[in-house]
Protein backbone atom coordinates (compact mmCIF):
# COMPACT_ATOMS: atom_id res chain seq x y z
CA UNK A 1 0.00 0.00 0.00
CA UNK A 2 0.97 3.26 -0.91
CA UNK A 3 1.91 5.58 2.66
CA UNK A 4 1.73 9.52 1.22
CA UNK A 5 4.10 11.65 3.45
CA UNK A 6 3.06 15.03 3.00
CA UNK A 7 4.34 18.31 5.19
CA UNK A 8 1.35 20.11 3.79
CA UNK A 9 -1.91 21.04 5.74
CA UNK A 10 -4.12 21.49 2.46
CA UNK A 11 -3.14 17.79 1.44
CA UNK A 12 -4.27 16.69 4.86
CA UNK A 13 -7.70 18.18 4.40
CA UNK A 14 -8.39 17.84 0.24
CA UNK A 15 -7.40 13.90 1.47
CA UNK A 16 -10.08 13.91 4.35
CA UNK A 17 -12.77 15.78 2.66
CA UNK A 18 -12.56 13.02 0.00
CA UNK A 19 -12.61 10.19 2.42
CA UNK A 20 -15.20 12.03 4.53
CA UNK A 21 -17.61 12.08 1.58
CA UNK A 22 -17.26 8.39 1.14
CA UNK A 23 -18.07 7.77 4.80
CA UNK A 24 -14.95 6.58 5.90
CA UNK A 25 -13.72 6.73 9.76
CA UNK A 26 -10.55 8.30 10.06
CA UNK A 27 -8.22 7.82 12.70
CA UNK A 28 -5.52 10.56 14.06
CA UNK A 29 -2.27 9.42 16.12
CA UNK A 30 0.01 12.35 16.64
CA UNK A 31 3.75 12.00 17.64
CA UNK A 32 7.13 13.42 17.51
CA UNK A 33 8.55 10.71 15.65
CA UNK A 34 11.46 8.75 16.05
CA UNK A 35 8.80 5.74 16.36
CA UNK A 36 8.97 2.84 18.76
CA UNK A 37 6.67 -0.28 19.52
CA UNK A 38 4.79 2.37 21.72
CA UNK A 39 3.96 4.54 18.83
CA UNK A 40 3.35 1.47 16.88
CA UNK A 41 0.67 -0.28 18.97
CA UNK A 42 -1.43 3.57 18.79
CA UNK A 43 -0.92 3.00 15.36
CA UNK A 44 -2.55 -0.78 15.29
CA UNK A 45 -5.39 -0.06 17.41
CA UNK A 46 -6.31 3.13 15.21
CA UNK A 47 -6.20 0.50 11.99
CA UNK A 48 -8.29 -1.84 13.87
CA UNK A 49 -10.89 1.30 14.40
CA UNK A 50 -10.68 3.35 11.79
CA UNK A 51 -10.76 2.92 7.69
CA UNK A 52 -8.10 5.80 7.36
CA UNK A 53 -4.97 6.82 9.78
CA UNK A 54 -2.90 9.39 9.14
CA UNK A 55 0.17 9.62 11.57
CA UNK A 56 1.40 13.08 12.52
CA UNK A 57 5.09 13.67 13.35
CA UNK A 58 5.99 16.96 14.67
CA UNK A 59 8.16 17.89 16.82
CA UNK A 60 6.33 21.00 18.74
CA UNK A 61 8.48 23.67 19.58
CA UNK A 62 6.11 25.05 21.74
CA UNK A 63 6.09 22.07 24.36
CA UNK A 64 9.45 22.52 25.14
CA UNK A 65 11.29 24.63 27.78
CA UNK A 66 14.17 26.67 26.91
CA UNK A 67 16.67 24.52 28.71
CA UNK A 68 15.07 21.03 27.74
CA UNK A 69 15.82 19.04 24.61
CA UNK A 70 14.37 20.62 21.74
CA UNK A 71 17.26 20.56 19.51
CA UNK A 72 18.52 17.07 20.35
CA UNK A 73 15.37 15.34 20.21
CA UNK A 74 15.67 12.64 18.19
CA UNK A 75 14.44 12.93 14.28
CA UNK A 76 14.24 10.35 12.00
CA UNK A 77 11.67 10.51 9.47
CA UNK A 78 13.00 8.27 6.84
CA UNK A 79 12.77 5.39 9.18
CA UNK A 80 9.45 6.60 10.67
CA UNK A 81 7.75 6.82 7.30
CA UNK A 82 8.83 2.76 6.77
CA UNK A 83 7.12 1.94 10.41
CA UNK A 84 3.99 3.45 9.20
CA UNK A 85 4.06 1.92 5.90
CA UNK A 86 4.77 -1.45 7.53
CA UNK A 87 1.62 -0.58 9.40
CA UNK A 88 -0.67 0.33 6.35
CA UNK A 89 -0.96 3.95 7.35
CA UNK A 90 -2.71 6.23 5.03
CA UNK A 91 -0.55 9.97 5.66
CA UNK A 92 2.17 10.73 7.50
CA UNK A 93 1.75 14.28 8.08
CA UNK A 94 5.12 15.79 8.92
CA UNK A 95 4.45 19.86 8.74
CA UNK A 96 7.93 22.52 9.38
CA UNK A 97 7.31 24.74 12.12
CA UNK A 98 6.50 27.05 9.80
CA UNK A 99 3.55 25.05 8.27
CA UNK A 100 2.08 24.86 11.96
CA UNK A 101 2.61 28.03 12.95
CA UNK A 102 3.19 30.50 10.20
CA UNK A 103 5.56 33.19 11.91
CA UNK A 104 3.44 33.63 14.94
CA UNK A 105 6.93 32.79 16.97
CA UNK A 106 9.85 34.71 17.05
CA UNK A 107 11.87 31.70 17.05
CA UNK A 108 10.84 28.04 17.39
CA UNK A 109 10.27 28.14 21.13
CA UNK A 110 9.43 32.13 22.02
CA UNK A 111 6.76 31.64 23.84
CA UNK A 112 6.66 35.41 25.48
CA UNK A 113 5.51 36.39 21.19
CA UNK A 114 1.97 37.34 22.05
CA UNK A 115 0.66 36.48 18.07
CA UNK A 116 0.14 33.15 18.64
CA UNK A 117 -3.96 32.12 20.26
CA UNK A 118 -2.74 29.57 22.77
CA UNK A 119 -5.17 26.72 24.75
CA UNK A 120 -4.44 26.81 28.44
CA UNK A 121 -5.64 24.19 29.97
CA UNK A 122 -6.86 24.39 33.56
CA UNK A 123 -4.30 25.54 36.18
CA UNK A 124 -5.29 22.85 38.58
CA UNK A 125 -4.31 19.96 36.07
CA UNK A 126 -0.88 21.96 34.59
CA UNK A 127 0.31 22.76 37.99
CA UNK A 128 1.02 19.23 39.34
CA UNK A 129 3.45 16.37 38.36
CA UNK A 130 5.34 17.28 35.16
CA UNK A 131 3.40 20.69 35.09
CA UNK A 132 5.46 21.64 38.38
CA UNK A 133 8.77 21.44 36.44
CA UNK A 134 7.77 21.89 32.45
CA UNK A 135 6.75 25.48 33.10
CA UNK A 136 4.33 25.85 30.08
CA UNK A 137 5.03 22.52 28.36
CA UNK A 138 1.07 21.51 28.40
CA UNK A 139 -0.30 24.84 27.19
CA UNK A 140 2.30 23.95 24.43
CA UNK A 141 0.92 20.00 23.94
CA UNK A 142 -3.26 21.57 24.28
CA UNK A 143 -2.12 24.06 21.53
CA UNK A 144 -0.44 21.72 18.96
CA UNK A 145 -3.31 18.74 20.00
CA UNK A 146 -6.28 21.14 19.02
CA UNK A 147 -4.27 22.69 15.97
CA UNK A 148 -3.95 18.57 14.76
CA UNK A 149 -7.60 17.57 15.46
CA UNK A 150 -8.52 20.62 13.77
CA UNK A 151 -6.50 20.18 10.88
CA UNK A 152 -6.96 16.47 10.28
CA UNK A 153 -11.09 16.25 12.33
CA UNK A 154 -10.67 13.05 13.09
CA UNK A 155 -13.31 10.70 14.17
CA UNK A 156 -10.88 8.98 16.41
CA UNK A 157 -7.41 10.40 18.12
CA UNK A 158 -5.12 7.68 19.08
CA UNK A 159 -2.49 8.55 22.98
CA UNK A 160 -0.88 6.38 25.11
CA UNK A 161 -1.24 6.14 28.62
CA UNK A 162 2.51 6.42 28.80
CA UNK A 163 2.11 10.03 28.95
CA UNK A 164 -0.81 9.58 31.63
CA UNK A 165 -0.76 13.32 32.48
CA UNK A 166 -0.74 14.64 29.03
CA UNK A 167 -3.71 12.01 28.62
CA UNK A 168 -6.36 13.77 31.09
CA UNK A 169 -5.55 17.11 29.96
CA UNK A 170 -6.72 16.40 26.22
CA UNK A 171 -9.30 14.87 27.43
CA UNK A 172 -10.14 17.70 29.49
CA UNK A 173 -9.87 19.93 26.68
CA UNK A 174 -11.74 18.20 24.17
CA UNK A 175 -14.80 17.77 26.81
CA UNK A 176 -14.30 21.10 27.43
CA UNK A 177 -14.19 22.94 23.99
CA UNK A 178 -16.42 20.26 22.64
CA UNK A 179 -14.39 18.83 20.13
CA UNK A 180 -16.09 16.22 17.97
CA UNK A 181 -13.33 13.64 18.23
CA UNK A 182 -13.64 10.46 20.53
CA UNK A 183 -9.95 9.95 22.40
CA UNK A 184 -9.25 6.69 22.76
CA UNK A 185 -6.39 5.75 24.99
CA UNK A 186 -4.08 2.83 24.44
CA UNK A 187 -2.08 0.84 27.34
CA UNK A 188 1.58 1.36 27.96
CA UNK A 189 4.43 -1.32 25.81
CA UNK A 190 7.50 -2.12 27.28
CA UNK A 191 10.37 -3.86 26.95
CA UNK A 192 10.43 -7.24 28.04
CA UNK A 193 12.52 -6.64 31.00
CA UNK A 194 9.61 -3.71 31.90
CA UNK A 195 11.38 -0.05 30.47
CA UNK A 196 8.93 1.86 28.70
CA UNK A 197 9.85 2.40 25.56
CA UNK A 198 10.02 6.22 24.69
CA UNK A 199 12.06 7.93 22.57
CA UNK A 200 14.17 9.32 25.03
CA UNK A 201 15.48 6.13 25.43
CA UNK A 202 18.18 6.59 22.81
CA UNK A 203 19.71 8.61 24.64
CA UNK A 204 20.81 5.89 27.66
CA UNK A 205 24.08 4.34 27.37
CA UNK A 206 24.11 0.77 28.47
CA UNK A 207 24.86 1.70 32.23
CA UNK A 208 21.81 4.50 32.54
CA UNK A 209 19.78 1.61 31.20
CA UNK A 210 20.50 -0.46 33.75
CA UNK A 211 19.43 2.35 35.87
CA UNK A 212 16.66 3.46 34.54
CA UNK A 213 15.12 0.55 34.77
CA UNK A 214 14.68 0.34 38.54
CA UNK A 215 12.02 3.38 37.81
CA UNK A 216 9.67 0.23 36.28
CA UNK A 217 10.66 -2.05 38.40
CA UNK A 218 9.57 0.69 41.55
CA UNK A 219 6.44 1.04 40.24
CA UNK A 220 6.30 -3.08 39.93
CA UNK A 221 6.65 -3.32 43.55
CA UNK A 222 4.42 -1.03 44.99
CA UNK A 223 1.87 -2.63 42.70
CA UNK A 224 2.78 -5.74 44.40
CA UNK A 225 2.83 -4.39 48.17
CA UNK A 226 -0.65 -2.38 47.08
CA UNK A 227 -2.02 -6.06 46.39
CA UNK A 228 -0.47 -7.59 49.15
CA UNK A 229 -2.71 -4.85 50.93
CA UNK A 230 -0.76 -1.94 52.08
CA UNK A 231 -2.69 0.84 51.16
CA UNK A 232 -1.08 3.75 52.50
CA UNK A 233 0.47 6.01 49.64
CA UNK A 234 3.42 7.05 52.29
CA UNK A 235 4.11 3.25 53.11
CA UNK A 236 4.41 2.41 49.49
CA UNK A 237 6.58 5.30 48.54
CA UNK A 238 8.67 4.69 51.12
CA UNK A 239 9.42 1.23 50.65
CA UNK A 240 9.79 1.71 46.68
CA UNK A 241 11.96 4.39 47.16
CA UNK A 242 15.22 1.86 48.29
CA UNK A 243 14.47 0.63 44.37
CA UNK A 244 15.51 3.56 42.51
CA UNK A 245 18.98 3.53 41.56
CA UNK A 246 20.98 5.65 43.98
CA UNK A 247 22.00 8.11 41.08
CA UNK A 248 18.41 8.89 39.97
CA UNK A 249 17.59 12.05 40.23
CA UNK A 250 14.04 11.51 41.37
CA UNK A 251 11.57 14.87 40.40
CA UNK A 252 8.37 13.10 41.86
CA UNK A 253 6.92 9.28 42.46
CA UNK A 254 3.12 10.43 43.56
CA UNK A 255 -0.16 8.63 44.29
CA UNK A 256 -2.90 10.73 42.79
CA UNK A 257 -6.49 10.73 41.75
CA UNK A 258 -7.32 9.80 37.77
CA UNK A 259 -9.71 12.77 37.10
CA UNK A 260 -8.13 15.86 38.58
CA UNK A 261 -4.79 14.70 39.75
CA UNK A 262 -5.06 15.15 43.65
CA UNK A 263 -2.82 13.39 46.08
CA UNK A 264 -4.46 11.01 47.55
CA UNK A 265 -3.37 9.16 50.78
CA UNK A 266 -5.58 6.04 51.36
CA UNK A 267 -5.77 4.10 48.21
CA UNK A 268 -9.76 3.18 48.08
CA UNK A 269 -10.48 3.76 44.18
CA UNK A 270 -8.30 3.51 40.94
CA UNK A 271 -4.54 6.05 41.35
CA UNK A 272 -2.08 6.97 39.18
CA UNK A 273 1.20 6.37 40.53
CA UNK A 274 3.00 8.49 38.57
CA UNK A 275 7.48 8.76 38.55
CA UNK A 276 9.58 11.17 36.50
CA UNK A 277 13.43 10.90 36.97
CA UNK A 278 16.45 12.00 35.13
CA UNK A 279 18.97 9.37 34.80
CA UNK A 280 22.43 11.10 33.79
CA UNK A 281 20.31 13.82 32.61
CA UNK A 282 17.87 11.95 30.39
CA UNK A 283 14.42 12.56 32.01
CA UNK A 284 11.70 9.51 31.90
CA UNK A 285 8.69 8.73 32.79
CA UNK A 286 6.84 6.18 33.67
CA UNK A 287 3.10 5.00 35.72
CA UNK A 288 0.50 2.38 36.76
CA UNK A 289 -2.92 2.52 37.80
CA UNK A 290 -3.59 0.69 41.18
CA UNK A 291 -6.88 0.73 43.45
CA UNK A 292 -10.26 -0.36 42.70
CA UNK A 293 -11.67 -1.15 39.16
CA UNK A 294 -7.83 -0.76 37.84
CA UNK A 295 -7.61 -3.74 35.75
P1 LIG B 1 5.53 11.14 21.66
O1 LIG B 1 6.07 10.85 20.31
O2 LIG B 1 6.48 10.82 22.77
O3 LIG B 1 4.92 12.50 21.77
O4 LIG B 1 4.34 10.13 21.87
C1 LIG B 1 3.27 10.06 20.97
C2 LIG B 1 2.20 9.19 21.54
O5 LIG B 1 2.72 7.87 21.75
C3 LIG B 1 1.69 9.69 22.90
O6 LIG B 1 0.29 9.54 22.94
C4 LIG B 1 2.38 8.78 23.86
O7 LIG B 1 1.68 8.60 25.07
C5 LIG B 1 2.44 7.48 23.07
N1 LIG B 1 3.49 6.63 23.59
C6 LIG B 1 4.80 6.93 23.76
N2 LIG B 1 5.45 5.91 24.34
C7 LIG B 1 4.54 4.93 24.54
C8 LIG B 1 4.58 3.63 25.11
N3 LIG B 1 5.69 3.11 25.60
N4 LIG B 1 3.44 2.90 25.16
C9 LIG B 1 2.28 3.42 24.67
N5 LIG B 1 2.17 4.64 24.12
C10 LIG B 1 3.28 5.38 24.06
Amino acid sequence: MNTILTNKIEEIRNNVAEWKKQGLKIGLVPTMGALHRGHESLIKKAKELCDKVIVSVFVNPTQFGPSEDYEKYPRTIETDKEVCKNNNVDIVFAPTVNEMYGNTLNNDQDLSNKSLTFVYPPYNLVDKLCGKTRIGHFDGVATVVLKLLNIVQPDFAFFGQKDAQQLIIIEKMVKDLNVPTKIITCPIIREEDGLALSSRNKYLTTEARKKALTISKSLSYIKELYEKGTNESQILFDSSISILDKSIELEYLEFVDMENLEKIDIINKKTLVAIAAKIDNVRLIDNIIIGKNSL
